[in-house]
């Protein structure tokens, strides 16, 4: 067990730093004054962050930190930061980590003790969750899925049973291939949403069936970021009584399984406990 005082001393850090998904005024106060006051920002890409740096008036000394310097990299970052150096980690946009690199360097920090201080802020799945009109509780987060329809299908399987609300990310130029794929999952009037361009000018929802949504994009080609979601399946699974439960019991009992199996059995398959249908099915 380990524990972890994020503000308990001055010593090096890593601040883990959202930064906007589009609107530029979505940046906080303290992301702000953290990127300010950091001896460096590990950035995904520099090129990139230097320009949102550079218009939220923010002027710091940059580290590259990506997905195929990661490695290497986070031993040389944790090395400063034992040295007593605070870093400040920020992704091209949205939440460090989420589909976007920082894993290996909390993994790292959190063996070497280093704290590790998350600041909340943008994040394109929770925004579109929140306006998707679907229950946010529970959501199954997916990132991004497999490119083939082939390594899709799996995904989706799991999503069309799920009962809780699925989220993944999309490019545009696959979205239609993608949403094709679902509709040879899913049935056709499973609600979908499509929020693009979220926090931007041509911030839209696309609401309906996978059906109407699929249809939409035909008509209407892709443009911009996208997050997916998905309803839940509310359809019941259909719960057996307890004298058909004891019925199927008899039935394997007379096939020659004894009772103690069962009962077993039929508990496990029918998601019931098996005590209850050991007493159901000594007093019935
Ligand atoms: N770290 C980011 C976050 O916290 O959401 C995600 C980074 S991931 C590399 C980029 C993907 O996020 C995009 O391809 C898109 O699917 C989604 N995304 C990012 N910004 C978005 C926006 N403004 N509107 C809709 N989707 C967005």
């Amino acid at each position: 067990m380990k524990r972890q005082s994020s503000y308990k001393d001055e010593k090096g850090k890593l601040y883990l730093v959202p930064t906007p998904i589009g609107n530029l005024e979505d940046i906080t106060i303290r992301a702000k004054k953290i990127l300010t006051d950091a001896d460096y920002i590990a950035a995904e890409d520099t090129r990139t962050s230097g320009i949102l740096l550079e218009k939220i008036g923010v002027h710091n000394k940059m580290l590259s930190f990506h997905k195929y310097n990661s490695k290497e990299r986070a031993p040389e970052l944790v090395k400063l930061m034992q040295e007593g150096a605070v870093i400040a980690e920020i992704s091209d946009a949205g939440m460090p980590v989420i589909s976007d690199p920082g894993y290996i360097l909390v993994k790292e920090c959190i063996k070497a003790d280093i704290p590790v201080v998350p600041l909340p802020g943008p994040s394109a799945f929770a925004t579109a969750l929140i306006a998707s009109g679907f229950d946010a509780q529970p959501f199954t987060y997916y990132g991004f899925l497999p490119r083939k329809s082939s390594e899709q299908k799996p995904f989706f399987e799991q999503m069309e049973k799920s009962h809780a609300t699925s989220i993944f990310y999309e490019a545009p130029h696959r979205l239609s291939k993608t949403l094709k794929t679902m509709s040879s999952i899913f049935k056709p009037d499973r609600q979908i949403v499509a929020a693009r361009e979220l926090t931007k000018i041509h911030e839209e929802f696309v609401r309906g069936s996978i059906e109407e949504v699929t249809d939409y994009f035909v008509e209407n080609a892709p443009r911009g970021e996208f997050v997916i979601l998905v309803s839940p399946n509310t359809e019941k699974e259909e719960t057996l009584s307890w004298s058909e439960l004891i019925k199927l019991v008899d039935k394997l009992v007379q096939a020659g399984t004894s009772k103690k199996d069962a009962i077993k059995q039929v508990a496990k398959e029918n998601k019931v406990s098996k005590n209850e249908l050991y007493d159901q099915y000594h007093q019935g």
